[in-house]
């Protein structure tokens, strides 16, 4: 079985710096990790590897420092890795990293199945897995918890929903994005850590794969962030005592206070 793996590299702490003139993320600032739901797509990709066989290939579109969570991934045990970083890329909203992410795997061409986070811990929007499956043409199911069978054309999943779950189909190729309750992510062994400072991880830029540079980056954003603040602490509530007479004269006189009204 073919696999690729989208994994995102996200600052490690809340303490990121802002670019004042594009409001994205200054992502050299601060320590990158693999973004914590991918850690569950990656380790459901190995596992469908050791049962199915086949390979893992690990696809990341970011900074030039994001090729230490391609280490990363690839000391846990996938096979290949593929960085996207070019300084048109930078700023991308969800739509133009689908489209990036899309025109890449086309240039790999050979997948079954490709396996998103749900979300992201920075952009946290959940938006690039169902919109990357919208740009290849191919089917998708989200929120998926469990992989029941594999068959070379289809797929039977369990898709985590508000009251449960559901059993779905799904024809292959296709894409599914993944919770926490899916596996228990493996530590890399001491083997997979050698083989990670050894191996080469491939790098494409603007001009490695069929790109439209007008709908990549900053410029293939039609969603900008244009301002980024943290949301202000309001007061506490307070609780009226009394019978239901006095509390209304109460909340009458701090409205008239407050000059609500
Ligand atoms: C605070 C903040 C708010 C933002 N708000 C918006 C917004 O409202 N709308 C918008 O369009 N953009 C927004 N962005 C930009 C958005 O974060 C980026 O476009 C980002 O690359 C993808 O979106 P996401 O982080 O929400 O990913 P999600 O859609 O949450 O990611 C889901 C999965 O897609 C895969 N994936 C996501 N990004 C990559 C990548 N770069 N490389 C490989 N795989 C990847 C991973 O498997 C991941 O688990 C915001 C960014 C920040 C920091």
């Amino acid at each position: 079985m073919e696999i690729i793996v989208c994994i995102k590299q996200v600052p490690e702490s809340t303490e990121v710096k802002i670019n004042p003139q594009t409001k994205t993320l200054v992502r050299e600032s601060v320590k990158g990790i693999i973004n914590p739901f991918d850690m569950y797509a990656i380790e459901e990709a190995l596992r469908l590897k050791e049962k199915l066989g086949g390979k893992v290939t690990a696809l990341s579109m970011g900074p030039p420092q994001a090729e230490e969570s391609l280490r990363e991934a690839i000391s846990l045990g996938v096979d290949e890795a593929i960085l996207l970083s070019d300084k048109s890329f930078a700023g991308a909203d969800t739509l133009a990293t689908a489209y990036t992410l899309a025109q890449a795997i086309k240039r790999i061409s050979q997948f079954d199945l490709i396996i998103c986070g749900k979300q992201t811990m920075d952009g946290d929007t959940a938006q690039v897995g169902p919109s990357l499956a919208e740009k290849l043409g191919i089917p998708h199911v989200a929120y998926v918890r469990k992989i029941n069978e594999v068959k070379t054309d289809s797929i039977i999943l369990e898709q985590m929903v508000e009251e449960g779950y559901r059993r779905i189909k799904m024809s292959l190729p296709g894409l599914i994005t993944v919770v926490k309750e899916i596996n228990e992510p493996r530590l890399p062994s001491l083997r997979g850590k050698m083989r990670a400072k050894s191996v080469e991880i491939l790098i494409w830029g603007v001009n490695d794969f069929n790109i439209e540079k007008e709908k990549v980056g900053l410029e293939g954003s039609p969603t900008q962030v244009i301002k980024i603040f943290a949301p202000q602490r309001r007061k506490k509530g307070e609780i009226l005592q009394g019978d239901i007479d006095s509390q209304v004269e109460q909340l009458v006189n701090k409205l008239k206070e407050s000059r609500v009204i």
